[in-house]
């Protein structure tokens, strides 16, 4: 992979910004997977956390040893998975002291571990708080229980509740709840439910996600086979809706199409992404985003660890953008915000007719508007985010 690693280095030295960068880390572990779980993940088991947890050692040592890599300091890292929380907490500790051996870490960066609220104690989250731990984004789903049992997960409603209490003496004051609508059998009244329960746990952050169908996970199959319905697009919008009418009222703002926030409690790795922010990538599977270009690593535990034993970064792909494609991406992810994006971030575009013609005809069709400055998509774009993200590619 050293060639691929050379290209980006020409990269970066070519790119005159100072840059900080954010830091993604995927644990690919489960105790199970759940029927709509797409990401890449295997089961939990000893030795493979121990081969994980040594070529991540390495991964980070490979990329420290790179010069390069200090014109970036951390300014913000993110635990996915996977559950980062089926590890212990003294391993997600023991790899956050590593990134800081390695890297330069800022001293108020935005640390978030995803955690399942079946895998959390006190004193484990006593420990991840004592590493520099500042978010905790739990994985709720649902907080009904046939729903729950539905989508294949593990647990009770009482942990989820056990969870935020057990959080919140911990020390950590910042924590997210997700949620999902378009569940099977979900109907207006029960999501509604869902969200007047997480409302009563006082999370800071909360990100409402559509249900959406993968190839290759059971609900995919349970869909073909005729044994489950295929979504139900006007009932999805009316949840969204609702959420939006809902978390508004209880003083949480929409930032981006699927995320809510206290005022100030927005989470500030996901703004990397959808801003055009650098980021990179470690663990199998994890993408990066580094100077217009994006890469990923090798989706494969075992080929990871065995490309990290002989040295070599698990780089499996490399995509370089065009200027053209860095600006479009900018304009696509951007818009996924509330605020949208700035005006002048469109110049690449001046003398592209189709690509004007297509964001006028957007803004008479209501989708899109110009406001101080920023282009944005209206509440209406916003049940449509993907079919004007599509017409913008
Ligand atoms: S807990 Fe999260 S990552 Fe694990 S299988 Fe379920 S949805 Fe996927």
């Amino acid at each position: 992979m050293e060639p691929i690693w050379d290209t980006i280095c020409q990269r970066i030295h070519m790119d005159s910004k100072t840059r900080d960068l954010g830091l993604y880390i995927h644990i690919p572990f489960c105790q199970k997977r759940c029927h709509f779980c797409a990401f890449y993940l295997t089961s939990h088991r000893e030795d493979r956390i121990q081969d994980f947890l040594s070529a991540l050692a390495q991964e980070i040592s490979l990329y420290s040893r790179r010069e390069t890599c200090h014109r970036f300091p951390i300014s913000t890292i993110y635990f996915g998975g996977g559950t980062p929380t089926s590890l212990e907490s003294v391993q997600l500790a023991s790899i956050l002291s590593l990134i800081h051996q390695h890297f330069t870490v800022d001293s108020a960066a935005e640390i978030t571990v995803e955690a399942d609220p079946e895998t959390v104690s006190r004193s484990s989250l006593q420990t991840l708080y004592e590493a520099g731990v500042t978010r905790l984004s739990l994985g709720v789903q649902s907080l009904e229980k046939s729903e729950w049992q539905r989508l294949g997960r593990l647990g009770q409603m009482e942990t989820v509740c056990r969870a935020m209490t057990d959080v919140k003496d911990s020390g950590i004051t910042n924590v997210s709840l997700d949620v999902m609508y378009g569940l099977p059998g979900q109907t207006l009244e029960t999501w509604q439910c869902s969200l007047e329960r997480v409302l009563e746990l006082f999370p800071t952050h909360l990100s409402c996600y559509a249900l959406t169908i993968e190839e290759g996970t059971k609900f995919h199959r349970d869909v073909r086979e005729g044994k489950l319905e295929s979504r139900d697009v006007e009932l999805e919008a009316a949840m969204h809706e609702q959420a939006v009418t809902c978390l508004g009222s209880a003083g949480y703002h929409q930032y981006e199409v699927s995320n809510f926030a206290k005022a100030g409690w927005e989470c500030q790795h996901n703004l990397r992404y959808w801003s055009g922010l650098d980021y990179l990538g470690l663990g199998p599977s994890a993408q990066s985003y580094v100077c217009g270009m994006r890469f990923g690593n090798i989706s494969d535990l075992s080929l990871y660890s065995h490309s990290l034993q002989t040295q070599d970064l698990p780089i499996d792909f490399l995509d370089e953008l065009s200027v053209k494609d860095v600006a479009r991406e900018r304009v696509i992810f951007g818009l996924r915000m509330n605020k949208g994006v700035p005006i002048h971030a469109l110049t690449t575009f001046e003398n592209d007719q189709p690509w004007q013609s297509t964001v006028d005809r957007l803004i008479e069709d209501g989708l899109l508007s110009v406001d101080h400055q920023y282009l944005k998509v209206t509440s209406l774009g916003r049940r449509f985010i993907d079919t004007v993200a599509l017409q913008l590619s």
